[in-house]
């Protein structure tokens, strides 16, 4: 199976890199200098497992159409990413996002109605170019996008678990992108906001109280859209900020790193969602103003 992944950063170069060792033409497309790396010196996996590959590594897709196309960019670079490899997304072609956040699924349906849905709670890092510390094992959820049943949505699961990926289908994939923007919607802006790590949300009432109302909150305006969920988001919370009590999130990561956060694709998603069936959803829109403030401090 010829697969692309486009976007190889810290997950993309993960799921490029365990799969690498079941499947000969796995293709990584990301930046130069992680390229070069790869290109010298094998693509290194440091964490969990320890271990490294030998995939292509390019900068540009080339011409050639591919079975898989994996996207692991952040959200604010899907429509761009989407626009480059436009070309080579033939008829056979399927398309997975394994990004969080909203809409990157209904972007890729505007080159083709082959499109997966995807969710992962692995969590990796890049630790220098070339380099990947996989930083704590998940599991990885796929599915038709919106919703539904394909073989190959089966064949990809069994591929993924065969090389390392624990992953399940599900034939309600959107409910489990919503799942995930709402636990992500609670825990990602108040962490960064408060530069606190998640523990710290569980252990303090005023913050579980905020957590709730924001999780509610998503959850009105998910039920209003039709979506369904397999597992309670609050629950999930609850679960997640356990697990993870010792880590900063990816979103006070970002503004760390001075760069910019995927806001706009979870919190900022439950607002247009809202707004466009009339509705208010005044807690997420404060949280994407203080956010984008603190951008712009940072930046
Ligand atoms: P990341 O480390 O920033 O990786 C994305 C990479 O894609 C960056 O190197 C980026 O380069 C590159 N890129 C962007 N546009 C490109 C293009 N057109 N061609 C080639 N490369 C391009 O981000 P990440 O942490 O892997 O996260 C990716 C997505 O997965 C996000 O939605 C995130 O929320 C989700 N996710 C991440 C984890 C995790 O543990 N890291 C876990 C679950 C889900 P530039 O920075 O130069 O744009």
């Amino acid at each position: 199976m010829k697969i692309y992944i486009l976007g190889a950063g810290s997950i993309g170069s993960l799921f490029g890199a365990l799969l690498a060792r079941v499947e000969e033409d796995v293709t990584l497309i990301g930046r130069e200098e992680h390229v070069n790396a790869i290109n010298e010196e094998g693509l290194k996996v440091t964490g969990v497992e320890e271990f490294t590959v030998y995939p292509n590594a390019i900068t540009h897709a080339p011409n050639e159409n591919p079975d898989l196309l994996i996207l692991a960019t952040k959200s604010y670079s899907t429509k761009a990413a989407l626009e480059c490899v436009k070309g080579i997304i033939g008829d056979k072609t399927w398309v997975l996002s394994i990004q969080n956040g909203l809409g990157n699924e209904d972007l890729a349906l505007k080159y083709t109605k082959n499109v997966l849905g995807g969710i992962t709670t692995n969590g990796a890092m890049l630790e220098k170019w070339g380099v990947i510390r996989w930083t704590g094992k998940g599991i990885t959820r796929i599915g038709v996008y919106p919703k539904g049943n394909s073989r190959f949505a089966e064949e990809i699961a069994m591929l993924f678990n065969a090389a390392g990926i624990k992953t399940k289908v599900s034939d309600n994939i959107i409910g489990w992108k919503w799942l995930k923007a709402i636990v992500n919607s609670a825990i990602n802006p108040l962490g960064a906001l408060l530069e606190v790590k998640n523990g710290y949300l569980l252990e303090n009432d005023y913050l579980q109280d905020i957590l709730v109302s924001i999780a509610r909150e998503g959850c009105m305006v998910a039920q209003q859209w039709g979506i369904s969920f397999e597992e309670h988001p609050i629950e999930v919370i609850i679960d997640t900020l356990k697990r993870t009590s010792d880590n900063y999130n990816s979103m006070l990561q970002d503004l760390k790193r001075g760069k910019k956060t995927e806001i706009d694709y979870i919190n900022g998603k439950i607002v247009e969602y809202a707004e466009a069936i009339g509705l208010k959803a005044p807690m997420n829109e404060l949280l994407v103003a203080l956010i984008k403030a603190k951008e712009a401090l940072v930046r």
